[in-house]
């Protein structure tokens, strides 16, 4: 496998093409942002990090039968994933209230959800990912009713696997974000799966283990990514 051209830099992870054109190489930097960018640092090791747990999510993912784009991890920082057609959805799904659910509907932090609720939001940074509903998402042309129906539900089956895999570490999964994309007809969980993209709280102390470290400013970020990595990897 050959690394040939940057194809696409987003926010935290780079993309480049192969010799092969169903491969990409996705590599995991040391950048951390949030709120829409607006807050943005580089941290030694974080690229590694995410790296780490995503090939590993990827990896326990595809052991329960859900189609990821992981194909192998190259090295500390990079993978070489499946080239999918990304659609441009944010499905986040929720097992407990926190972030932008209480800052905007009035529900008080902690409050468990049970079902889980599925949100999906449009993926766009300069309209700050609005969110969406079923009939925009088929307005849109984003996807179809039934490829709508399938995300959910691959969405509700990743759920349970991290959130069972995640509970018997003593880690409580409060919500996490995924991105899909398709190849030959069939829908693949693509971007990453990590503490950038997830809620968790230790479910003794409720402490934060995850980017929510970064967003307010509480506490060093990397040192608790260290600490949830070394439980999430055994
Ligand atoms: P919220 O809607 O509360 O801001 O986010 C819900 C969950 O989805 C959180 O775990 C958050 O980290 C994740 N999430 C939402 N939007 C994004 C995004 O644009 N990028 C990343 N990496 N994660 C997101």
């Amino acid at each position: 496998m050959k690394q040939l051209d940057l194809l696409y830099s987003g926010k935290a992870k780079s993309v480049y093409r192969t010799e092969n054109p169903g491969e990409l190489v996705i590599k995991f930097r040391d950048d951390i942002t949030a709120f829409d960018g607006q807050k943005k640092d580089t941290l030694a090791e974080k690229g590694s990090l995410n790296a780490g747990v995503s090939t590993f999510f990827f990896g326990l993912l595809e052991k329960n039968g859900i189609k990821t784009h992981l194909i192998r991890k190259i090295d500390d920082t990079t993978m070489l994933a499946r080239n999918l057609t990304m659609i441009p959805l944010e499905v986040i799904v929720r097992n407990i209230a926190a972030g932008s659910m209480v800052k905007n509907f009035p529900i008080v932090k902690g409050t468990p959800l049970d079902p889980p609720v599925i949100v999906i939001d449009f993926k766009d940074d300069t309209r700050h990912d609005p969110m969406l509903n079923d009939d925009l998402v088929f307005a849109l042309k984003l996807a179809t009713p039934e490829e709508l129906r399938e995300l959910k539900q691959i969405a509700l089956q990743v759920n349970r696997v991290l959130r069972d895999y995640l509970a018997e570490r003593g880690i409580d999964l409060v919500d996490f974000k995924l991105e899909f994309g398709k190849k030959d007809g069939h829908l693949f969980v693509g971007d990453e799966i990590s503490m950038d993209s997830m809620r968790l709280w230790d479910k003794k102390t409720g402490e934060s283990l995850d980017k929510d470290v970064y967003r307010t400013g509480q506490g060093d970020v990397i040192t608790s990514y260290h600490h949830v990595a070394a439980r999430i990897i055994t």
